[in-house]
């Protein structure tokens, strides 16, 4: 599949997608608990019942990888006041903090070789705001987001958010795209438009006792993708996209 960036100028480095919320700070931040709780409340604040407010949730969220779109479609509500009073009254603050492996990490991705930017299912505010107490928003170059001002947008997994990105991004081959997510669905989708690395995130110390034994998973409760490259930590990235990170004089792959 192709995309028309006749408008723009043709790069051809890599570019790198990173998924945000559960990638870039650990699920053990609770954040995403966090939002959750402020999710179901919104959905009370409705006037549904307590029950009904759990299957509607998780309804929207499965069928359409975020309540948010259930609730614009079938409650009519509007996004930026749902945007101001879930992930917008986050402390986020007091849940993550800078952290100088993740800016290290991405200093080491050198910049000749790719671009590195961000692909959320979140608004654009709180995307920044967390990369700004990450102390990496200067690292990314630009933030893809559900653009929640408009009636009709998409989000991940739909194909058509990954090919406005691609779009937005300015890259054509999906050969050169590297993406990493927590969210299981999330990466098959990339990894069926063909995009060049898949890795689905499965933090370490996320486990599943399944007869007896310890399982592996991803922050979104969901066994590692069959098929694609898996981590557990960030740092393995170094050797996943090799190509793409520096190198020391004797041309070993900093660590
Ligand atoms: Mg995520």
């Amino acid at each position: 599949m192709t995309v028309d960036i006749s408008q723009t100028s043709v790069d051809d480095r890599y570019v790198i997608f990173f998924d945000i919320d559960n990638t870039l700070y650990s699920a053990s931040s609770k954040i995403s608990q966090a939002m959750g709780e402020r999710i179901h409340a919104y959905f009370l604040s409705l006037g549904l019942e307590e029950e009904r407010a759990t299957e509607l949730h998780h309804k929207y969220y499965t069928e359409y990888g975020l309540a948010l779109r259930g609730l614009v479609r079938h409650h009519e509500i509007d996004p930026l006041d749902f945007d101001k009073k879930c992930d917008g009254s986050l402390p986020l603050e007091e849940m993550i903090k800078p952290d100088p492996h993740l800016r290290q990490l991405l200093q080491d991705i050198d910049r000749s070789k790719a671009r590195v930017w961000a692909l959320t299912n979140a608004y654009k505010t709180h995307a920044h705001r967390v990369l700004r107490i990450l102390g990496v928003d200067d690292l990314i170059e630009g933030v893809i987001f559900c653009d929640y001002g408009n009636p009709k947008f998409s989000c991940k997994p739909e194909p058509q958010f990954y090919l406005d990105a691609m779009q937005k991004a300015a890259v054509s081959d999906p050969k050169k795209i590297f993406f990493i997510d927590d969210s299981r669905n999330n990466v098959a989708a990339a990894a069926a438009l063909g995009w060049g690395s898949c890795v689905h995130f499965c933090e370490a110390g996320l486990e599943t006792v399944e007869g007896g034994k310890a399982k592996q998973i991803s922050a979104d409760g969901k066994e590692p993708l069959p098929g694609a490259i898996v981590v557990g930590r960030l740092e393995e990235l170094r050797s996943v996209w090799s190509e793409v990170f520096k190198t020391t004089e004797d041309g070993s792959a900093k660590k």
